[in-house]
Protein backbone atom coordinates (compact mmCIF):
# COMPACT_ATOMS: atom_id res chain seq x y z
CA UNK A 1 0.00 0.00 0.00
CA UNK A 2 1.04 3.33 -0.88
CA UNK A 3 2.29 5.29 2.67
CA UNK A 4 -0.23 8.15 1.95
CA UNK A 5 -3.22 5.81 1.92
CA UNK A 6 -3.11 5.07 5.73
CA UNK A 7 -3.60 8.51 6.20
CA UNK A 8 -6.49 9.39 3.96
CA UNK A 9 -10.06 8.86 4.81
CA UNK A 10 -12.52 7.80 1.98
CA UNK A 11 -15.42 10.20 0.63
CA UNK A 12 -18.52 8.73 2.83
CA UNK A 13 -21.19 8.80 0.06
CA UNK A 14 -24.86 9.46 1.07
CA UNK A 15 -26.90 6.84 2.79
CA UNK A 16 -29.47 5.49 0.77
CA UNK A 17 -32.68 6.70 0.99
CA UNK A 18 -34.31 3.74 2.16
CA UNK A 19 -31.64 2.92 4.79
CA UNK A 20 -32.10 6.59 6.19
CA UNK A 21 -35.81 6.60 6.31
CA UNK A 22 -36.12 3.05 8.22
CA UNK A 23 -33.81 4.87 10.83
CA UNK A 24 -35.70 7.72 11.28
CA UNK A 25 -39.20 5.91 10.81
CA UNK A 26 -40.43 9.23 8.33
CA UNK A 27 -42.72 7.99 4.68
CA UNK A 28 -40.23 10.81 2.65
CA UNK A 29 -37.15 11.81 2.80
CA UNK A 30 -36.12 14.54 0.87
CA UNK A 31 -32.32 14.62 0.17
CA UNK A 32 -31.23 18.01 0.33
CA UNK A 33 -27.35 17.12 1.27
CA UNK A 34 -25.68 16.22 -1.84
CA UNK A 35 -26.98 19.01 -4.54
CA UNK A 36 -28.51 16.86 -6.99
CA UNK A 37 -31.03 18.30 -8.96
CA UNK A 38 -34.56 18.19 -7.04
CA UNK A 39 -36.84 19.00 -10.29
CA UNK A 40 -35.81 15.56 -11.57
CA UNK A 41 -33.93 14.70 -14.89
CA UNK A 42 -35.11 15.88 -18.46
CA UNK A 43 -37.89 13.05 -19.80
CA UNK A 44 -35.98 13.16 -22.92
CA UNK A 45 -33.50 10.92 -20.97
CA UNK A 46 -35.41 8.23 -19.90
CA UNK A 47 -36.81 7.66 -23.72
CA UNK A 48 -33.33 7.68 -25.21
CA UNK A 49 -32.04 5.44 -22.48
CA UNK A 50 -34.71 3.42 -23.04
CA UNK A 51 -34.69 3.21 -26.80
CA UNK A 52 -31.57 2.29 -26.88
CA UNK A 53 -31.93 -0.88 -23.77
CA UNK A 54 -35.04 -1.84 -26.36
CA UNK A 55 -32.81 -2.26 -29.35
CA UNK A 56 -29.74 -3.26 -28.09
CA UNK A 57 -27.67 -6.60 -26.36
CA UNK A 58 -25.02 -5.43 -24.02
CA UNK A 59 -22.28 -7.79 -25.35
CA UNK A 60 -20.34 -5.12 -27.17
CA UNK A 61 -17.95 -2.72 -25.97
CA UNK A 62 -19.15 1.34 -25.73
CA UNK A 63 -17.76 3.83 -28.06
CA UNK A 64 -14.27 4.61 -26.31
CA UNK A 65 -14.53 8.03 -27.44
CA UNK A 66 -18.12 8.99 -26.83
CA UNK A 67 -18.23 10.62 -30.33
CA UNK A 68 -21.49 11.44 -30.27
CA UNK A 69 -21.47 13.46 -27.23
CA UNK A 70 -18.17 14.76 -27.99
CA UNK A 71 -19.27 16.28 -31.42
CA UNK A 72 -22.03 17.68 -29.40
CA UNK A 73 -19.98 19.32 -26.56
CA UNK A 74 -17.39 20.71 -29.37
CA UNK A 75 -19.55 22.68 -31.47
CA UNK A 76 -21.74 24.00 -28.43
CA UNK A 77 -18.28 25.41 -26.94
CA UNK A 78 -16.55 26.13 -29.81
CA UNK A 79 -13.41 24.01 -29.30
CA UNK A 80 -12.02 21.73 -30.81
CA UNK A 81 -12.87 17.56 -30.48
CA UNK A 82 -9.28 16.97 -29.02
CA UNK A 83 -10.29 19.24 -26.47
CA UNK A 84 -12.22 17.53 -24.79
CA UNK A 85 -11.73 14.65 -22.03
CA UNK A 86 -14.70 12.90 -20.72
CA UNK A 87 -15.00 11.14 -17.92
CA UNK A 88 -17.22 9.20 -15.09
CA UNK A 89 -18.31 12.04 -13.56
CA UNK A 90 -16.56 14.90 -13.31
CA UNK A 91 -14.59 12.96 -10.35
CA UNK A 92 -12.95 10.34 -12.73
CA UNK A 93 -11.77 13.65 -14.78
CA UNK A 94 -10.37 15.34 -11.46
CA UNK A 95 -8.79 11.67 -10.47
CA UNK A 96 -7.05 11.79 -14.01
CA UNK A 97 -5.98 15.23 -14.19
CA UNK A 98 -4.00 14.50 -10.71
CA UNK A 99 -2.57 11.50 -12.05
CA UNK A 100 -1.61 12.97 -14.88
CA UNK A 101 -0.03 15.82 -13.62
CA UNK A 102 1.14 15.53 -10.06
CA UNK A 103 4.30 14.16 -9.33
CA UNK A 104 5.44 13.55 -5.59
CA UNK A 105 6.33 17.02 -3.74
CA UNK A 106 4.15 19.50 -6.41
CA UNK A 107 1.99 21.46 -4.32
CA UNK A 108 -1.55 21.96 -5.33
CA UNK A 109 -3.15 25.74 -4.13
CA UNK A 110 -7.25 25.70 -3.02
CA UNK A 111 -9.24 27.78 -1.36
CA UNK A 112 -11.34 26.34 1.68
CA UNK A 113 -13.37 25.55 2.42
CA UNK A 114 -13.02 23.32 -0.71
CA UNK A 115 -14.80 20.10 -2.48
CA UNK A 116 -12.95 17.39 -1.13
CA UNK A 117 -11.63 15.54 -4.58
CA UNK A 118 -9.09 18.13 -5.13
CA UNK A 119 -7.48 17.44 -2.18
CA UNK A 120 -7.92 13.72 -1.69
CA UNK A 121 -6.66 12.98 -5.32
CA UNK A 122 -3.99 15.38 -5.35
CA UNK A 123 -2.87 13.72 -1.80
CA UNK A 124 -2.90 10.01 -3.79
CA UNK A 125 -0.21 11.40 -6.25
CA UNK A 126 1.86 12.52 -3.90
CA UNK A 127 1.43 16.56 -3.71
CA UNK A 128 1.27 18.85 -1.17
CA UNK A 129 -2.22 20.86 -0.42
CA UNK A 130 -1.98 24.45 0.32
CA UNK A 131 -5.29 25.43 2.00
CA UNK A 132 -5.90 29.46 1.71
CA UNK A 133 -8.92 30.49 3.48
CA UNK A 134 -11.81 32.04 1.89
CA UNK A 135 -12.79 35.50 3.01
CA UNK A 136 -14.50 34.73 6.26
CA UNK A 137 -17.03 37.78 5.56
CA UNK A 138 -18.20 37.36 2.24
CA UNK A 139 -16.70 33.60 1.64
CA UNK A 140 -15.34 34.91 -1.74
CA UNK A 141 -11.74 33.94 -2.53
CA UNK A 142 -8.98 35.82 -1.27
CA UNK A 143 -7.16 35.94 -4.63
CA UNK A 144 -4.36 38.01 -3.31
CA UNK A 145 -3.79 35.14 -0.22
CA UNK A 146 -4.04 32.49 -3.34
CA UNK A 147 -0.95 33.88 -5.15
CA UNK A 148 1.34 33.96 -2.30
CA UNK A 149 0.51 30.67 -1.80
CA UNK A 150 2.27 29.94 -5.41
CA UNK A 151 5.72 29.23 -5.90
CA UNK A 152 8.22 26.92 -8.13
CA UNK A 153 6.67 23.66 -7.03
CA UNK A 154 2.56 24.50 -7.56
CA UNK A 155 1.30 22.60 -10.75
CA UNK A 156 -2.27 23.21 -9.69
CA UNK A 157 -4.46 26.28 -8.74
CA UNK A 158 -7.95 24.96 -8.00
CA UNK A 159 -10.83 27.74 -8.79
CA UNK A 160 -14.31 25.78 -8.08
CA UNK A 161 -16.94 28.67 -9.48
CA UNK A 162 -19.54 28.79 -8.13
CA UNK A 163 -17.42 27.06 -4.81
CA UNK A 164 -18.70 23.98 -2.97
CA UNK A 165 -19.89 24.17 0.04
CA UNK A 166 -19.86 28.26 -0.09
CA UNK A 167 -21.95 28.73 -3.20
CA UNK A 168 -20.19 32.54 -3.80
CA UNK A 169 -19.23 33.24 -7.46
CA UNK A 170 -16.17 35.16 -8.68
CA UNK A 171 -16.22 37.36 -11.57
CA UNK A 172 -14.77 36.02 -14.89
CA UNK A 173 -12.96 39.59 -14.72
CA UNK A 174 -11.48 38.75 -11.53
CA UNK A 175 -10.60 35.17 -12.00
CA UNK A 176 -8.90 36.59 -15.49
CA UNK A 177 -6.49 39.14 -13.45
CA UNK A 178 -5.83 36.41 -10.99
CA UNK A 179 -4.40 34.12 -13.60
CA UNK A 180 -2.81 37.11 -15.05
CA UNK A 181 -0.58 37.38 -12.24
CA UNK A 182 0.44 33.69 -11.88
CA UNK A 183 3.48 31.64 -14.10
CA UNK A 184 2.42 29.75 -17.19
CA UNK A 185 3.46 26.66 -16.24
CA UNK A 186 0.97 26.25 -13.33
CA UNK A 187 -2.31 24.84 -14.44
CA UNK A 188 -5.56 26.98 -13.33
CA UNK A 189 -8.77 24.67 -13.31
CA UNK A 190 -11.97 26.26 -13.33
CA UNK A 191 -14.88 23.85 -12.08
CA UNK A 192 -18.19 24.91 -13.28
CA UNK A 193 -20.10 22.13 -11.94
CA UNK A 194 -22.60 24.81 -10.64
CA UNK A 195 -22.24 27.71 -12.94
CA UNK A 196 -25.67 27.18 -14.69
CA UNK A 197 -27.19 28.12 -11.60
CA UNK A 198 -25.94 31.98 -11.85
CA UNK A 199 -28.23 34.55 -12.81
CA UNK A 200 -26.74 37.42 -11.45
CA UNK A 201 -24.68 38.18 -14.61
CA UNK A 202 -25.35 37.49 -18.40
CA UNK A 203 -22.28 35.41 -19.28
CA UNK A 204 -21.06 33.82 -16.16
CA UNK A 205 -18.55 31.24 -17.39
CA UNK A 206 -14.95 32.10 -18.05
CA UNK A 207 -14.93 29.81 -21.39
CA UNK A 208 -13.67 32.81 -22.79
CA UNK A 209 -9.95 32.20 -20.83
CA UNK A 210 -9.17 28.54 -22.58
CA UNK A 211 -8.47 30.86 -25.94
CA UNK A 212 -6.21 33.45 -24.06
CA UNK A 213 -4.67 31.31 -21.74
CA UNK A 214 -2.75 27.91 -22.69
CA UNK A 215 -2.62 26.97 -18.79
CA UNK A 216 -6.45 27.27 -17.93
CA UNK A 217 -8.95 24.56 -18.01
CA UNK A 218 -12.47 24.43 -17.45
CA UNK A 219 -14.74 21.46 -15.69
CA UNK A 220 -18.29 20.98 -16.37
CA UNK A 221 -20.80 17.84 -14.93
CA UNK A 222 -23.91 16.56 -15.99
CA UNK A 223 -24.50 15.90 -12.44
CA UNK A 224 -25.92 18.96 -11.34
CA UNK A 225 -28.45 21.37 -13.39
CA UNK A 226 -29.17 18.67 -16.14
CA UNK A 227 -30.15 16.10 -13.00
CA UNK A 228 -28.32 13.42 -14.41
CA UNK A 229 -25.85 12.41 -11.40
CA UNK A 230 -26.73 8.56 -11.62
CA UNK A 231 -25.43 8.46 -15.22
CA UNK A 232 -22.14 10.10 -14.11
CA UNK A 233 -20.78 12.35 -16.93
CA UNK A 234 -18.54 14.75 -17.01
CA UNK A 235 -15.79 16.31 -18.86
CA UNK A 236 -12.82 19.06 -19.46
CA UNK A 237 -12.01 21.61 -22.17
CA UNK A 238 -8.43 22.65 -22.34
CA UNK A 239 -5.91 22.58 -24.49
CA UNK A 240 -5.44 19.75 -26.93
CA UNK A 241 -2.00 19.49 -25.76
CA UNK A 242 -3.58 18.99 -22.16
CA UNK A 243 -6.38 16.83 -22.97
CA UNK A 244 -3.45 14.66 -25.10
CA UNK A 245 -1.99 13.92 -22.39
CA UNK A 246 -4.73 13.36 -20.25
CA UNK A 247 -6.07 10.72 -22.68
CA UNK A 248 -3.19 8.78 -22.19
CA UNK A 249 -4.04 7.46 -19.25
CA UNK A 250 -7.30 7.24 -19.58
CA UNK A 251 -9.61 3.93 -19.23
CA UNK A 252 -10.65 2.92 -22.72
CA UNK A 253 -14.38 2.33 -22.22
CA UNK A 254 -14.67 4.50 -19.11
CA UNK A 255 -18.42 5.71 -20.54
CA UNK A 256 -21.17 2.98 -20.84
CA UNK A 257 -23.18 3.67 -23.50
CA UNK A 258 -26.14 4.40 -21.31
CA UNK A 259 -24.37 7.63 -19.87
CA UNK A 260 -23.18 8.68 -23.69
CA UNK A 261 -27.13 8.29 -24.70
CA UNK A 262 -28.28 9.83 -21.54
CA UNK A 263 -26.11 13.00 -21.54
CA UNK A 264 -26.89 13.59 -25.59
CA UNK A 265 -30.36 14.14 -24.68
CA UNK A 266 -30.17 16.18 -21.28
CA UNK A 267 -27.99 18.07 -23.26
CA UNK A 268 -30.08 18.67 -25.74
CA UNK A 269 -33.08 19.44 -23.53
CA UNK A 270 -31.74 22.91 -22.63
CA UNK A 271 -35.49 23.88 -22.04
CA UNK A 272 -35.48 21.51 -18.88
CA UNK A 273 -31.76 23.13 -18.06
CA UNK A 274 -33.61 26.98 -18.54
CA UNK A 275 -36.80 25.77 -16.26
CA UNK A 276 -34.35 24.35 -13.21
CA UNK A 277 -32.19 27.47 -13.13
CA UNK A 278 -35.43 29.89 -13.11
CA UNK A 279 -37.27 27.73 -10.83
CA UNK A 280 -33.70 27.59 -8.28
CA UNK A 281 -33.31 31.08 -8.38
CA UNK A 282 -36.93 31.74 -7.22
CA UNK A 283 -36.22 29.59 -4.58
CA UNK A 284 -32.57 31.20 -3.80
CA UNK A 285 -34.36 34.61 -3.65
CA UNK A 286 -37.08 33.45 -0.90
CA UNK A 287 -34.46 31.98 1.23
CA UNK A 288 -31.86 34.75 1.16
CA UNK A 289 -34.94 36.69 2.25
CA UNK A 290 -35.95 34.27 5.27
CA UNK A 291 -32.39 34.14 6.50
CA UNK A 292 -32.10 37.81 5.99
CA UNK A 293 -35.41 38.24 8.26
CA UNK A 294 -34.46 35.80 10.79
CA UNK A 295 -31.01 37.09 11.25
CA UNK A 296 -29.06 34.16 10.34
CA UNK A 297 -25.58 33.98 8.68
CA UNK A 298 -25.21 32.70 4.97
CA UNK A 299 -22.77 33.87 1.58
CA UNK A 300 -24.51 35.37 -1.46
CA UNK A 301 -24.89 31.92 -3.01
CA UNK A 302 -24.34 31.77 -7.10
CA UNK A 303 -25.25 28.31 -7.03
CA UNK A 304 -28.59 25.69 -6.19
CA UNK A 305 -27.72 25.68 -2.69
CA UNK A 306 -26.64 28.03 0.15
CA UNK A 307 -24.23 27.54 2.80
CA UNK A 308 -25.41 28.80 6.07
CA UNK A 309 -24.68 29.11 9.40
CA UNK A 310 -27.22 29.55 13.14
CA UNK A 311 -26.66 29.03 16.89
CA UNK A 312 -26.26 25.45 17.65
CA UNK A 313 -27.01 24.13 13.90
CA UNK A 314 -26.95 20.87 14.59
CA UNK A 315 -30.22 20.93 16.15
CA UNK A 316 -31.79 23.09 13.03
CA UNK A 317 -30.45 19.85 11.33
CA UNK A 318 -32.43 17.37 13.38
CA UNK A 319 -35.35 19.17 13.36
CA UNK A 320 -35.74 19.60 9.38
CA UNK A 321 -34.38 15.83 9.26
CA UNK A 322 -37.29 14.78 11.83
CA UNK A 323 -39.49 16.06 8.77
CA UNK A 324 -37.87 14.31 6.31
CA UNK A 325 -35.14 16.75 4.77
CA UNK A 326 -31.67 16.05 4.98
CA UNK A 327 -28.85 18.39 4.84
CA UNK A 328 -25.10 18.38 4.66
CA UNK A 329 -23.30 18.89 7.28
CA UNK A 330 -19.49 18.98 8.70
CA UNK A 331 -18.27 21.36 6.06
CA UNK A 332 -17.17 23.96 8.28
CA UNK A 333 -17.87 23.90 11.94
CA UNK A 334 -21.57 24.78 12.81
CA UNK A 335 -22.32 25.53 9.22
CA UNK A 336 -24.88 23.24 7.11
CA UNK A 337 -24.85 23.46 3.50
CA UNK A 338 -28.58 23.19 2.25
CA UNK A 339 -29.57 22.07 -1.64
CA UNK A 340 -32.27 24.41 -2.50
CA UNK A 341 -35.83 22.13 -3.06
CA UNK A 342 -38.63 22.63 -5.02
CA UNK A 343 -41.14 25.36 -3.78
CA UNK A 344 -43.65 23.18 -1.59
CA UNK A 345 -40.46 22.15 0.40
CA UNK A 346 -39.08 25.33 0.83
CA UNK A 347 -41.97 26.48 2.29
CA UNK A 348 -42.35 23.97 4.95
CA UNK A 349 -38.42 24.06 5.84
CA UNK A 350 -38.41 27.58 5.76
CA UNK A 351 -41.07 27.49 8.73
CA UNK A 352 -38.98 25.08 10.51
CA UNK A 353 -36.15 27.49 10.30
CA UNK A 354 -38.42 30.74 11.37
CA UNK A 355 -39.77 28.70 14.67
CA UNK A 356 -36.16 27.82 15.45
CA UNK A 357 -34.92 30.74 15.52
CA UNK A 358 -37.41 32.19 17.62
CA UNK A 359 -36.62 30.05 20.04
CA UNK A 360 -33.30 31.06 20.27
C1 LIG B 1 -20.73 17.48 -7.63
C2 LIG B 1 -19.40 18.10 -7.93
C3 LIG B 1 -18.48 17.50 -8.80
C4 LIG B 1 -18.58 16.08 -9.25
O1 LIG B 1 -19.55 15.83 -10.11
P1 LIG B 1 -19.72 14.40 -10.77
O2 LIG B 1 -19.77 14.75 -12.22
O3 LIG B 1 -21.03 13.89 -10.24
O4 LIG B 1 -18.58 13.51 -10.43
C5 LIG B 1 -17.33 18.18 -9.13
N1 LIG B 1 -17.06 19.38 -8.59
C6 LIG B 1 -17.90 19.97 -7.73
C7 LIG B 1 -17.55 21.28 -7.16
C8 LIG B 1 -19.08 19.33 -7.35
O5 LIG B 1 -19.86 19.89 -6.43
Amino acid sequence: MKKIIGQLKPYVPEEPAESVKARLGVDRLVRLSANENPYGTSPKVREAVLDYVVNNDANLYPDGNASALRAKLANYWTVEENQLVIGVGLDEVISMVNKTFINTGDSIVISVPAFSEYGLNGLVEGAVIREVPCIEATGQYDFGAMRKAVDDTTRIVWICNPNNPTGTYESVEDIHKFIGTLPDNVLVIIDEAYIDFVTSVAVPTARVLLDEFPNVCIMRTFSKAYGLANYRVGYMMSSAELANYIQTIRLPYNLNTLSQVAAEAAFEDQEFLRATVRQNAVERDLWEQTLDEVKATYYKSGANFIFMSVPNVEALADEWLAKGYQVRRGQRENWLRVTLPPADDGVIMRSVLKDYMARQ
